[in-house]
């Protein structure tokens, strides 16, 4: 199938071609046709299938016919975090390039000002955080109701930081008659109970998790003791190809101290966690992006649903405490047909967590050895170990349901929990590909290391935002 016959318009057609995507992927082939045709719309489907485009391409036809007026925008998507929300902006500048469209950004941490600026002059689409757009409302600076089209965007995450109170009274403020598009990678009972309140007659879209169908993440753990752990990381990320790196930890602390010592032993790397400021998130994600660092230390919080091409390696410093965040952390490789390597540090203390990861996979994680040269401690620079990469056949195990409470933001450092929701596993176990790409690894995309740069200065202004502000969000302060 391509573009040309899911029904958008030439303009459009054109801006994606120049964004150089041919064909739809699956869940835009499925939803850029209903949505054309005003159905709401139930997708189930998570960062990396280019569900997106799959939202904003129709909607940038739906919006080329009609009126902006002050204070009304036309539609609303809502979106867990800030950076998801710039992504989205990020999408509409460059698939709204041909059309005459006008968007705003609500997000904490930029002036408000601002903000009330962008909606008074009039919006098409307005892109916001919940708790942003509550606080504006309730201010009295917006109406919803010339709002015809909603799209509530990783529905699940949207659960897990508790925004479904919010999002059911913002649902309440818009047209009965508007049309609603609902994305999530899971369906746990409250965003079922959330879609039969506010959706009419969805249109049921599920494509496969990227995780469990995408051949491309060749996945690999390693059983070291945690004292090793640091060497271990030191080896892969010396021996293995790696252009780009994300290393994800389960505590901010670990965040912070892996990218020092990093540092120290040579290697260009940053960090991004849930204590730095939003400004200094922005700033070393970008220089992460320019390429002046390659390799990111993250917790799963900071780095959820980012979007960052080119990422050769996924290093889980730790297991994750929560099994889909294994899925939401190996996701930032492998991206857009790229080729990307994922892999996982196991010491005694991650077993139950990495057993839960397979359960939820559905497969056995294919096991490699490390020799880290003896069993000395290893958290100096001494270690000069080889990798040895002896791959095990992955195995099948049958999918398991899991169960628990709604997690915070503030979750980035508390203790395991159990998960929250059934989730359902696509029968896929690890593609015997695999094996392949142990021995001989595809090249990542290319992506040049740079020398370490000190860490941005931290301008001291905790709530404003300093990140990339795409193009079209004209503001000045009032
Ligand atoms: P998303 O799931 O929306 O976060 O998109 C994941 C990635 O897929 C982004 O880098 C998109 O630019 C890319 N992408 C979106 N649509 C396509 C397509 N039709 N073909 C290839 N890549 C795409």
């Amino acid at each position: 199938m391509k573009f040309a016959d899911l029904g958008l318009s030439d303009e459009l057609l054109r801006s994606v071609l120049d964004a150089g995507y041919d064909e739809p992927t699956p869940i835009q082939a499925q939803a850029i046709p209903s949505v054309l045709m005003m159905r709401d719309i139930i997708g189930i489907a998570q960062t990396g299938t280019g569900k997106t485009a799959g939202f904003v391409l129709p909607m940038i036809d739906i919006l080329a016919h009609g009126r902006r007026r002050a204070l009304m925008p036309r539609s609303l998507i809502l979106e867990p975090t800030r950076e998801l929300a710039a992504q989205v902006a990020e999408n509409f500048e460059k698939y709204g390039k041909n059309h005459d469209l006008r968007m705003a950004l609500l997000i904490g941490g930029v002036q408000m000002g601002d903000q009330i600026k962008a909606l008074s002059d009039g919006v098409d689409v307005l892109i916001a955080t919940p708790g942003r757009l509550m606080d504006l409302f309730e201010r009295g600076k917006i109406l919803l109701t010339g709002c015809e089209l909603l799209v509530i965007d990783e529905a699940d995450r949207m659960l897990d930081m508790g925004f479904i109170p919010d999002i059911e009274t913002i649902c309440s403020k818009l047209p009965t008659t508007r049309q609603t598009l609902l994305f999530s990678a899971t369906m746990p009972p409250p965003i079922k109970k959330l879609s039969d309140r506010f959706l009419s007659n969805p249109k049921y879209i599920e494509v496969a998790r990227p995780a469990s169908a995408n051949i491309n993440i060749a996945q690999f753990k390693l059983r070291v003791p945690a004292r090793s752990k640091r060497e271990a990381l030191r080896q892969i990320l010396r021996k293995d190809d790696v252009t780009t790196a994300i290393v994800f930890a389960n505590r901010k602390t670990t965040v912070r101290d892996l990218a020092k010592s990093l540092k120290q032993s040579g290697f260009s790397s940053g960090e991004i966690h849930g204590d730095m400021d939003q400004p200094a998130r922005n700033a070393e994600l970008q220089r992460f992006k320019d390429g002046q660092i390659n390799i990111l230390c993250a917790s799963d919080v900071a780095a959820r649903g980012l979007d960052i091409k080119g990422v050769s390696h996924v290093i889980n410093f730790d297991t994750p405490w929560h099994p889909d965040d294994y899925i939401h952390r190996i996701g930032r490789t492998g991206r857009g047909g790229a080729t990307g390597q994922a892999f996982t540090l196991v010491s005694d203390e991650d077993a139950e967590a990495i057993s839960n990861v397979e359960k939820l996979t559905g497969m056995v994680i294919p096991e490699i050895t490390l020799d880290i040269g003896g069993d000395g401690p290893r958290d100096d620079d001494s270690g000069a170990g080889e990798t040895s990469r002896k791959p095990r056949a992955a195995t099948r195990r049958s999918p398991a349901a899991q169960s628990g409470k709604p997690r915070a933001e503030s979750a980035d450092e508390t203790r395991p929990r159990t998960r929250r929701g059934s989730q359902r596993r696509d029968d896929a176990a690890i593609d015997p590909r695999v094996a392949e790409t142990v021995a001989a690894p595809a090249a990542p995309p290319a992506r040049k290391p740079a020398p370490a740069t000190p860490p941005p200065a931290d301008d001291g202004q905790a709530d404003v935002w300093n990140g990339p502000v795409p193009g079209f969000l004209q503001v000045s302060a009032l």
